[in-house]
């Protein structure tokens, strides 16, 4: 069996797998391995994909994941106000992640990637111009040889800690539950904010009429505290507790990375995706971001193989490229996470009231985005809406631009 590739992708997540798409595209002899036997399994996530999110997949909403199409949200303040934000068309899709995963592992194998499969990275080392992978696979230790390893394998990885380039420090602990519930829209998701889930929120994802998926991540504390705080909204928040009785179909614990790593490659290796915090920290979407990433990591893991140089200052290309796409949302959306983070129950329930005005739903409806939040803040800014705004969002204004 060959153990040598041009690149080896840790982690067969939607990311692993796109950057393992890239570099075949580009030329290469790639290898993904999979710590798990299941692609797709287990996945800690709401799976709310925007459409962009979906084409910087390169795919099609298919049947095949896709299971509810979402146009709006509902945002509900502690005080039992609501928001109501109408996309008035197909904004983003409710998506089985272990269909999706698996849609994306799949183009990546046609496209001429291999995939071992039950196969988890345990070492790296450099030994001439080689990265040396040391893998557990079915339970047997091996080595793969690699000219560029590329790192996507998730929130804690091992791979950014072994290539020297430590972890994520902000890591805000996220549990969901997939539950009988009667949405009031299907159409529309539900969004919880104030201190019923401290310093980010809560929400409840329609899969169906019938089901939901409900839950929230906390900036402050443990999966413990997450755990409390779930079980608190859904005991004690009426209009959760009015669609809610009781039970789960699923639990998951899960952590989201905020706020990117200072350097994502280092000689012979490139990190990308939750591995690298490239996670919008307003939402905690993980999947845009890590795939438009992914796409530059496999380029240019493939072209620095095929020139046989792949040292940190050709890989570097990688960084200056995913940060000159992404850097600067990412950093707008770090500040827009703290200053909303640091709002009382009252001022939070004043912002929502003075949002909830014509000019300024209209101005949510046109400009509200997703993956750019950035660009919906400029507009919210402009003196016409701003008029309609407290001071809280002049404070807003200096804490973040
Ligand atoms: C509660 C919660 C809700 C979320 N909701 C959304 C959402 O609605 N929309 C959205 O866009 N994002 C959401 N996210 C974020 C999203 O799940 C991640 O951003 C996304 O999964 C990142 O993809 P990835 O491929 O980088 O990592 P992962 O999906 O974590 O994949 C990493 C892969 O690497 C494998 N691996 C790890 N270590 C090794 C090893 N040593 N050897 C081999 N394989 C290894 C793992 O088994 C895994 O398959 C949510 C996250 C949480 C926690």
């Amino acid at each position: 069996m060959n153990t040598d590739y041009d690149v080896v992708v840790v982690g067969a997540g939607p990311v692993g797998s796109t950057a393992a798409r890239y570099a075949v595209k580009h030329g290469a002899r790639v290898l993904m391995i999979e710590e798990h036997a299941s692609i797709g399994s287990p996945v800690g996530c709401t799976g709310l994909l925007s459409k962009r999110a979906l084409e910087e997949c390169d795919v099609e909403p298919l049947n095949i994941f896709v299971l509810n199409k979402v146009r709006g949200a509902f945002v509900h303040s502690m005080d039992g106000n609501c928001l109501p934000i109408d996309g008035r068309e197909t904004k983003a899709y409710v998506v089985s992640r272990k269909m999706f995963d698996r849609t994306l592992a799949s183009m990546a194998l046609e496209t001429g990637a291999d995939l071992w499969m039950n196969t988890r990275a345990i070492g790296l080392e450099n030994a001439d111009s080689r990265q040396i992978l040391s893998v557990v696979r079915n339970g047997v230790h091996s080595q793969i040889k690699a000219k560029v390893i590329i790192g996507a394998d998730g929130v804690r990885s091992g791979i950014a800690r072994m290539a020297g380039l430590g972890q994520v420090k902000k890591i805000l602990p996220g549990i969901q539950i997939e539950a009988p519930y009667r949405i009031a829209d299907p159409e529309f998701v539900e969004l919880f904010v104030g201190s019923q889930a401290p310093g980010f929120f809560g929400w409840a994802v329609p899969v169906s009429e019938e089901i939901s998926r409900i839950g929230l991540a906390v900036d402050y504390g443990d999966s413990e505290c997450a755990l409390r705080c779930l079980d608190r909204l859904l005991k004690e928040n009426s209009h959760i507790a009015s669609r809610y009785s009781g039970g789960m179909l699923d639990l998951i614990v899960g952590g989201i990375p905020i706020g990117p790593l200072s350097k994502t490659y280092a000689q012979g290796t490139l990190i990308v995706g939750d591995a690298a915090g490239q996670v919008k920290p307003t939402s905690g979407g993980g999947i845009y971001t890590g795939a438009a990433c992914a796409k530059i990591a496999g380029e240019v893991a493939a072209a620095a193989a095929l020139e046989n140089d792949t040292s940190a200052g050709r890989l570097s290309e990688y960084d200056r490229r995913w940060r000159a796409k992404l850097g600067r949302e990412l950093a707008i959306g770090m500040k827009i996470h703290n200053f909303i983070g640091g709002l009382t129950d009252s001022e939070m329930n004043e912002l929502l009231i003075s949002m909830n005005k014509p000019s300024m739903l209209e101005t949510i409806t046109m400009y509200g985005d997703m993956d750019h939040p950035s660009i919906l803040m400029k507009k919210m800014l402009n003196p016409v809406n701003s008029r309609h705004l407290f001071g809280v969002l002049r404070a807003f204004a200096k804490a973040v631009l």
